[in-house]
């Protein structure tokens, strides 16, 4: 049986001549089609993940194959049984992803490293060496990431260029692989790499997502579960034997994967949480929070 509701994950570096024209357009188009997510648009192209019925889903993604400015999009496509998103928002910014690499900016138009295929990702990961760098922020890869693989302790993509540029020493001579969630982070981080004068630079072609889907790869080599930005919090991934959760309970240090928001609202922190410490302690992250939220009910979420 097909799943009645599907979630897209896509982009494409394309020009976009006028952003805020093609946002009105595109909002009236999500509109008409009842689409919920995050779509983010900017004169070098756009960036999104919906969720909608599988027939408005095929309806989205036919108008955007029609469209020159967006034909060719690789789509990552998952079954879902509801709305993964709660609104719809659409934006538009000078950059898809934000590196903020401002008078040194490039398009991936004109640079980004070589596709890997899962398949060949799969093999080059076994090789003599090789780094592996996750492109992606802290909190992402505290759930799920490749073994073995550089995990940068940077919030916010922007921090990336500081961080390649601080552990030079460890990239330098190596064969340097690129990975992150759907592939268009790698498109611009790999580029930059190429820019900063690394010369054997790969990136996974479509991310972790169109890796854990890949029937040659099945996911193989990947820990935990991968970060997604919508209600699911994170996908599984590993589809082959031993697959294991590599985060835990910030209370009890079981193994989690169960991201959840302090319910002190001045915190609101995302932390991990298992399910026996929820109920017997309470949305909360720390003790701290606990006890604060005790003094100031009316500051807790869902008071
Ligand atoms: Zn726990
Ligand atoms: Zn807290």
């Amino acid at each position: 049986m097909t799943a009645p509701y599907e979630v897209l994950l896509y982009y494409k570096y394309s020009r976009i001549a006028d952003p805020e024209a093609y946002a009105a357009e595109h909002r009236d188009l999500c509109k008409r089609l009842n689409l919920l997510g995050r779509i983010l648009i900017a004169q070098e192209g756009i960036n999104g993940t919906v969720s909608g019925t599988a027939e408005s889903c095929a309806a989205y993604r036919a108008a955007l194959d029609e469209d020159p400015v967006t034909a060719g999009i690789a789509w990552k496509i998952d079954p879902s049984e509801e709305h993964v998103f709660p609104r719809l928002s659409i934006k538009v910014r000078s950059e898809v992803v934000t590196l903020e690499l401002g008078e040194e900016d490039f398009s991936p138009e004109d640079l980004t490293a070589t596709h890997l295929k899962p398949e060949e990702w799969k093999e080059a990961m076994k090789e003599e060496n090789v780094v592996m760098i996750d492109a992606r922020n802290d909190y992402e890869w505290e759930i799920g990431r490749f073994e073995n693989a550089l995990l940068p302790d940077v919030p916010s993509f922007r921090d990336l260029p500081k961080w390649v540029r601080d552990h030079r020493e460890e990239l330098e001579g190596k064969k340097i692989l690129t990975y992150c969630t759907g592939g268009i982070r790698c498109e611009k981080f790999s580029g930059f790499l190429l820019k900063e004068g690394f010369t054997d630079v790969y990136q996974l072609d479509g991310g972790i997502v169109t890796y854990g889907k890949s029937e040659e790869a099945k996911g193989e080599g990947f820990e935990g579960e991968c970060y997604v930005f919508d209600e699911r919090l994170s996908v599984p991934v590993n589809r082959t034997e031993g697959a294991k959760v590599v985060s835990s309970c910030v209370h009890c240090g079981t193994p989690s994967i169960r991201y959840r928001n302090c319910g002190w609202q001045p915190c609101n922190a995302q932390f991990l949480c298992c399910e026996n410490c929820e109920e017997s302690f309470g949305k909360f992250c720390a003790p701290i929070c606990k006890e604060a939220a005790t003094m100031c009910p009316a500051a807790v979420i869902g008071y």
